[in-house]
């Protein structure tokens, strides 16, 4: 393979949260450097990182400066500008590139490509103005979802409408110019996929997760997901066309909504290691952080192998309520493992860490996970 970025060069992550922290650790591991580019001072990718840049996003020099200083410039959450990805694109290779995010970091732009590419989506109406949301209430139905087309994640900028009478004061909540209307799903399950696509064209995937929400904000992960064959077998062919269509190079993860019946409808594109993926950290023989590295720096796939069966717990910050957690508690209950982020401020609903489980079973799993995580309550 040509293009190879070799252990002794440095990584460029731009963004610098929990996902660039566990990326940066696992480029570490392989003899990497890393920076990292963002505006927040004494970060989770920063503390770990070898150099840490503070600028905003918007600073087109800055972020010229720094993709002079790196070999490759990846990213750790997608809401970063097409042009601070053009300009770092003049002076390394970004990858995925731009255009990936410019599609991922919009609902409407996603779920339009998702469509016109002919994969399965929720019903949905872009909607401008009150008037337009009233009119795609008729389209979709109730009770239907409307979010905000750009800078959405965790539920964030979501209203549930049950009735036509609560449009106005839907679209008053929302705040926002642009919105996309969904029906609103009685799906059986949440999955995801999380997968990776090599500069070569190749291609690995983890298999299917199930997701847990809680408030809208993913609160349990089991791995390997149960859903049938059929089921899973078209979650990956789905995914899998989807990293081709965008042309990823990178991971990328997809969450989709598993009907009554089994049918499939993609939910959201994240393109980049996913919080459903977490658990490969300790379960999988290569891990999505690995993954994304080793996708970017044009080496070779890992094997995604599941080692045993998972189940990821995350630690909000709302478990801070009482005083600091009580981590001696959930190290003792075997078979779970501990990862804080170095955030220094707990904020209810801000992730924190996560605790992954290991066991003989996936049901196993799942109650040490829990077991864990109400140890930490003193
Ligand atoms: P999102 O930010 O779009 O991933 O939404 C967060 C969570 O809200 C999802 O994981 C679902 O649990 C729920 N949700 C979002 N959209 C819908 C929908 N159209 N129908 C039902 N539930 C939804």
């Amino acid at each position: 393979m040509t293009g190879e970025i070799l252990p002794g060069s440095t990584l460029g992550i731009l963004g610098s949260g929990q996902l660039g922290r566990m990326l940066a650790l696992e480029a570490r591991a392989m003899g990497y450097r890393v920076g990292t580019l963002s505006p927040d001072v004494d970060s989770p990718t920063g503390q770990v990182a070898d150099t840490a840049v503070i600028s905003s996003y918007d600073d087109l020099d800055a972020v010229a400066r720094f993709a002079r200083s790196v070999d490759v410039v990846t990213f750790e959450f997608e809401n970063v500008s097409s042009a601070a990805a053009e300009t770092a694109a003049q002076f390394a290779p970004v990858r995925p590139a731009g255009k990936v995010l410019h599609i991922a970091q919009n609902r409407s732009r996603e779920k339009r490509f998702l469509l016109d590419e002919g994969f399965p989506v929720t019903p949905f109406a872009q909607v401008t103005n009150l008037a337009e949301l009233e009119a795609g209430l008729k389209v979709v139905g109730c009770p239907a979802v409307l979010k905000t087309a750009g800078l959405g994640y965790d539920g964030k900028g979501q209203v549930r409408i049950s009735s036509p009478e609560e449009a106005p004061a839907a679209w008053e909540r929302l705040g926002s110019s642009v919105g996309v209307l969904e029906a609103f799903v009685r799906f059986e399950k949440e999955i995801s996929v999380v997968a990776a696509r090599g500069l070569d064209g190749s291609f690995a995937h983890y298999g299917v997760f199930e997701n847990r929400h809680r408030n809208h904000v993913l609160d349990l992960t089991l791995a390997p997901g149960e859903v049938k064959s059929s089921v899973a077998v078209q979650a990956v062919q789905i995914v899998s066309g989807i990293l081709a269509a965008l042309e990823v190079v990178g991971v990328l993860c997809v969450e989709l909504f598993v009907e009554e019946g089994g049918g499939l409808l993609v939910n959201e594109l994240a393109p980049r290691p996913h919080n459903s993926g977490h658990l490969t950290v300790n379960a999988s023989t290569t891990s999505q952080f690995e993954q994304q590295l080793r996708a970017v720096c044009g080496l070779p796939l890992g094997s995604t192998q599941q080692l045993r069966p998972a189940a990821m717990a995350n630690l909000l910050g709302d478990l801070w309520e009482e005083g600091e957690p009580d981590w001696a508690a959930a190290a003792a209950v075997p078979g779970v493992s501990l990862h804080l982020y170095g955030k220094a401020r707990a904020r209810p609903g801000r992730k924190m860490g996560h605790l992954t489980a290991l066991a003989e079973t996936l049901p196993e799993a799942e109650a040490r996970v829990l077991e864990a995580r109400a140890a930490l309550i003193r």
